[in-house]
């Protein structure tokens, strides 16, 4: 855990004012830099020290044997890890022959700002030399977020005195070797040296390496080349082996000179195109990037960022921490799928090798929301990535004798990854998941074309996985039994309430979009008859309830389960997957992460106001957090039950999970659904928004702490902007003619918003708080509030 405030708290900045050696790898990953098709990992300029060296780009991975103690009929056969590509970042320093290493010599200061308007990772380092000779050195790095093959790196080293003899050697080298494997479970499995030369190539001022995966067989260049100003005479070599390409710049400087080198650094990978293709690619996005220049490069990438923010931005007064943290996690979120373009967004996005590079239901339920009401070209491009993988999970149903689409529980580029089946296919739930990030999808955009193009198709698929997994029982009512819902400690069960109501929807939705579309739908043989049956489940959907408690079992009968000892669970004992079989997590009421809670989120309107204020009580009681994807959820429902206090701590954990490494795993890559958890908890939870029923509805409602909260969402072609404060809130609309009306709720309330001026409303005062939740032992909220705002 980064225990000390490792980052200074700033609003549009992360600041790490020196290099803590304990922390390296995490700082790696708070400073990734991607666009969502290409990540660069933090690491420093002339490659080492390091924590984990990474290079990634979208959907570039390596298949592995998944090898089992026993084997059982329908087990995957082979997994898939993302890979460690060409490293492109390098730039090793000679100053007057000794290797600029911040072990070595003196660190006189050291500085990276992570700028979240720029874009840009800014690096300045004053160094001297075990000789005694001083440097000043300064990069800025990006990955271009409008050139999607694009990253450069601005290196200027500055000679405090001299005469100083400097080389700089920029390299890409390919199959670095990484640090050994953590004993963790989730941490990728480490691939040793993954890639196969195929070509090398150099050019005065750069060079090319083409590699080739063994098993997956894909193909990726890389390429570099270099503009160089110096005051004085410069030399410029390049030369290339299998493994590496360098290209060497050498001059002699005085005092107070500076040497500047622009590298320019273009990817581009393929299963199907030829080795002269690729090469082509790589060199005209190369030609493309030198185009623009440096200044073209970070022009863009500012103005880019510029209009995300415009249309993204949360401001939030009380928490300054918060603040930052917020920003902080739409730009991550950002990252992840500004530029993924029909790939996968995994859940470290392109940070980190965690989960093996997987994307998880991660993507539609934590980040896709927020890119939704905030960047919906993205979201298109992600539903897009799913629906091209429709026929492998129409394969994988077939396999389990299913109908429909049985989408895998963690992939790269579609088929099932997970080896483990309670925690891997049994969560079946992703198919409602994908479609329920569809429907929300169309329902904000008003994007009936892309609905008609693919969301039909992955409803109806979707609609008969639910069809056949579940079944009515002798007095019609429809169950689904056997899965795992999001609790993964509560595994292969009936029932999940969750799971259920997310399937209700997807039945529903299903139904009403082949009624919308039945041409279309009659082609992908849908009858009448099928899309009735449907209805008949979804409306017969079996949802466990124990009238004894007056909760809602999350699964049929947890309520009757042995409860979890925890008074006698230390500290050191969680996360309790890595310290108790999971037969006994199985069968004791113990929750890993919001699961019945997060039914209340997304299906709040299935739920009384009462049953959800119980049903709150009882699960936090229970409810452990041993994952990421928990306190933002428990956060939206703490604010709607009546505890906005307990809201705001558990707001504070999603949104600090990385900036203080809160999970103690922020090296293998951040927590993209926990660092759109912060935009969830803010806007979900303080906001309270909803679009359960197809409108926009909001109840919002601050904690005590927040003396401000303003966000905008895009909703249709409408920009609306939502600025919250204790006793009102203000609504108004950013776009639109002076006859554009918006309807909306306001806690509860019809609210009519038109173009031609803010609406302000009162907030309606809270009913008194009821019983005070209180968590496991040990368990409460991990991050509590700075004295000065206690
Ligand atoms: C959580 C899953 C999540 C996965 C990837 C697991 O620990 O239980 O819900 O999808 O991590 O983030």
């Amino acid at each position: 855990m980064i225990r000390e405030r490792a980052y200074p708290v700033e609003p549009w900045h992360v600041r790490e004012t020196r290099l803590d050696m304990d922390v390296l790898a995490q700082s790696e990953s708070v400073f990734a830099l991607s666009n969502g098709h290409v990540g660069l990992r933090g690491n420093l300029d002339e490659g080492e020290p390091h924590g984990l060296p990474g290079t990634y780009l979208n959907s570039f991975y390596e298949l592995r044997p998944l090898p089992y103690a026993e084997a059982g009929f329908g087990f995957p056969e082979s997994g898939q890890s993302v890979v460690n590509v060409t490293n492109g970042k390098l730039l090793r320093l000679l100053v007057d022959d000794e290797p600029l290493d911040v072990r070595y010599g003196e660190l006189i200061s050291h500085e990276r700002v992570l700028d979240l308007r720029a874009g840009t990772l800014h690096r300045e380092l004053h160094w001297r030399s075990p000789a005694g000779r001083d440097v000043k050195v300064r990069s800025t790095r990006l990955v271009s977020f409008t050139q999607r093959a694009v990253a450069a790196i601005h290196y200027e080293v500055e000679a405090l005195d001299g005469p100083l003899r400097l080389i700089v050697q920029s390299e890409l080298v390919a199959n670095e070797t990484l640090p050994p494997q953590s004993k963790d479970p989730r941490v990728a499995a480490v691939l040793e040296s993954p890639l196969q030369a195929e070509e090398e190539l150099t050019t005065d001022d750069g060079g090319l390496l083409i590699h080739r995966t063994k098993v997956s067989g894909l193909r990726v260049a890389a390429a570099m080349a270099h503009d160089v100003d110096a005051p004085e005479r410069v030399t410029l070599e390049s030369e290339g082996y299998e493994d590496w390409v360098r290209t060497t710049i050498g001059c002699v400087l005085k005092p107070g000179q500076t040497l500047r080198v622009v590298k320019y650094l273009t990817y581009g990978w393929s299963s199907r195109r030829s080795l002269p293709a690729l090469r082509d690619q790589v060199g005209a996005a190369l030609a493309a990037a030198r185009l623009d220049g440096w200044d073209g490069l970070r022009r863009e990438q500012r103005e880019y960022l510029d209009e995300f923010w415009d249309a993204a931005d949360v401001r939030v007064e009380g928490d300054p921490e918060v603040q930052q943290a917020v920003r902080f996690g739409l730009f991550h979120v950002l990252q992840a799928g500004a530029r993924a373009e029909r790939r996968p967004i995994a859940a470290k996005g392109l940070t980190g090798p965690g989960y093996d590079g997987h994307a998880f239901w991660d993507t539609e339920m934590f980040v896709l929301p927020v890119l939704t009401y905030t960047q919906p070209g993205a979201v298109r491009d992600a539903l897009q990535w799913r629906y091209s993988t429709l026929a492998q999970a129409q394969e994988r149903a077939r396999t389990l004798n299913l109908a429909g689409a049985a989408f895998p529980w963690r992939t790269i580029e579609g088929a099932e990854s997970s080896a483990y089946w309670p925690a891997g296919t049994a969560a079946f739930h992703i198919a409602a998941d994908v479609a329920d990030a569809l429907r929300r999808y169309v329902l904000v955009t008003g994007d009936r074309a892309l609905e008609e193009e693919i969301g039909l198709e992955l409803l109806v698929e979707t609609a008969r996985l639910w069809r056949s997994l579940g079944h009515h029982d002798r007095t019609g009512r429809f169950h689904i039994d056997g899965v795992t819902g999001p609790d993964e400690y509560t595994a292969v069960k009936n029932d999940n309430v969750y799971t259920n109501l997310m399937a209700q929807r997807n039945l529903l939705t299903a139904a009403d979009c082949a009624m919308r579309h039945r041409d279309q739908a009659q082609d992908l043989g849908v009858t009448e008859e099928e899309a009735a049956a449907w209805r008949d489940a979804a409306h017969a959907m079996h949802i466990p309830y124990d009238p004894e408690f007056g909760v809602h079992g999350q699964v049929e009968g947890f309520t009757r389960l042995q409860e979890w000892d925890f008074e006698h669970t230390p500290p050191e004992k969680y996360p309790l997957l890595l310290h108790y079989p999971y037969f006994d997590l199985y069968r004791k009421q113990v929750v890993k992460q919001a699961d019945l809670v997060l039914a209340m989120h997304w299906r709040g309107d299935a739920f009384s106001d009462a049953e959800k204020v119980r049903n709150f009580l009882y699960y936090e009681r229970r409810t452990v957090r041993d994952s990421s994807l928990s306190a933002c959820t428990q956060a939206v429902m703490a604010v709607e039950v009546g505890h906005p206090e307990l809201a705001h701590r558990y707001l504070r954990e999603a949104a600090l999970m990385d900036l203080h490494d809160l999970n103690e795993n922020t090296r293998d890559g951040v927590h993209m659904a926990s660092l759109a958890g912060a935009w969830i908890a803010l806007v979900a939870g303080f906001g309270g928004l909803r679009d359960h029923d197809g409108t926009l509805s909001f109840s919002p409602r601050l904690s005590s702490r927040l003396s401000r909260l303003e966000f905008s969402l895009q909703w249709q072609s409408l920009r609306l902007r939502v600025d919250v404060r204790p006793h009102q809130t203000t609504y108004s609309l950013r776009n639109g003619g002076s006859d554009t009306v918006l309807e909306l709720r306001h806690h509860g309330e019809p609210l009519r918003v038109t173009a031609a001026q803010p609406v302000t409303v009162p907030v309606p005062p809270a009913h008194p708080p009821g019983p005070q939740p209180e968590q496991p032992p040990g368990r409460a909220p991990l991050l509590h509030l700075p004295e000065n705002m206690a």
